[in-house]
């Protein structure tokens, strides 16, 4: 299984050339228990990046209606411990939001160190709705990429590791999903009209995406293109380029523990000599 991953500025991006499926011959009772044994390194991962506090997460779910950003926080989140992470979801902007740069409410929910925080729509947003419906004009909007790359990089930095997805789904499969929000009352709260509304605007959202993925594609920020017509493989994809990019860190978080539990024990023995 290949991750498709962007990490090079202006890079052409086609949605269309990439499949929104599960490679062939894939086999989904496969797929979920590598899921089950990733869950269980990313909890482990988790657990030293909370200890260590060297650094934090960022992960930045961006995709259509439908793509499932909520499925992704439940399923892959649903591995960490509560303690560490924290959910938001950018809705449209509050007047004293808008009445700020497009980054305030952005760079306010970043994660801390030792954090793991996930964006349920984000920044991008301010360059794709934005753009779809001509919210502000494109004179500020284009200016937005540059913005979007330093304040990533501000973040990378400061220690941050971040991670943007994009979950890829097919204009069938939102089709199917609507039509079943609609229709059962446990996932009707979801819907609303302008969720078929924006249907209409399918392609003016793939320019906006391809273009956004683009230019805010960098080695230290990259884009990971989540195909995600099947759940069971969005989750995996996810799971993996998330263990896949904090194993590195693995022996430095190991290693601050070490020292403190050297330090601690030092101080504990200092302590107890001197009562
Ligand atoms: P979701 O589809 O993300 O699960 P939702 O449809 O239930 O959520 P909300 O979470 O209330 O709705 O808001 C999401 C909406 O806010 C989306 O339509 C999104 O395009 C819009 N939005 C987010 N950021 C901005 C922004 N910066 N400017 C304008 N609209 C925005």
């Amino acid at each position: 299984m290949d991750i498709i991953t962007f990490d090079k500025t202006n890079e052409q991006v086609r949605l269309g050339d990439i499949s929104e499926a599960p490679p062939k011959g894939l086999d989904r009772n496969e797929a979920k228990k590598e899921l089950e044994i990733l869950g269980e390194e990313l909890f482990d991962l988790q657990d030293l990046l909370w200890g260590a506090r060297q650094n934090a997460v960022l992960i930045v779910l961006q995709g259509r209606d439908t793509a499932g950003k909520d499925g992704v926080i439940k399923h892959v989140a649903g591995f960490l411990n509560p303690r560490g992470v924290n959910v938001t979801s950018f809705g449209v902007p509050s007047e004293e939001e808008r009445e700020h740069d497009f980054l305030w409410r952005i760079h306010r929910r970043a994660p801390r160190k030792g954090e793991l925080s996930i964006f349920n729509r984000s920044h991008y947003e301010d360059v794709l709705v934005v753009r779809v419906h001509d919210l502000v004009p494109e004179s500020l909007w284009k200016e937005r990429y540059g913005h979007i790359r330093d304040f990533e990089e501000l973040l990378v930095e400061h220690g941050t590791i971040v991670l943007k997805f994009f979950l890829h789904i097919s204009r069938e499969e939102q089709e199917k999903r609507l039509l079943e929000r609609e229709q059962e009352p446990r996932k009707a709260w979801k819907i609303n009209a302008g969720d078929w509304e924006d249907r209409e605007h399918w392609d003016d959202y793939t320019v906006a995406y391809e273009e956004a993925l683009s230019r805010t594609a960098t080695k230290r920020a990259p884009w990971t293109i989540v195909p995600a017509d099947s759940k069971w493989y969005r989750n995996l994809v996810v799971a993996r380029t998330l263990v896949e990019a904090l194993r590195p860190y693995r022996g430095d978080w190991q290693k601050r523990l070490d020292e403190v539990g050297v330090r601690k024990k030092a101080d504990l023995a200092a302590w107890r000599k001197g009562r």
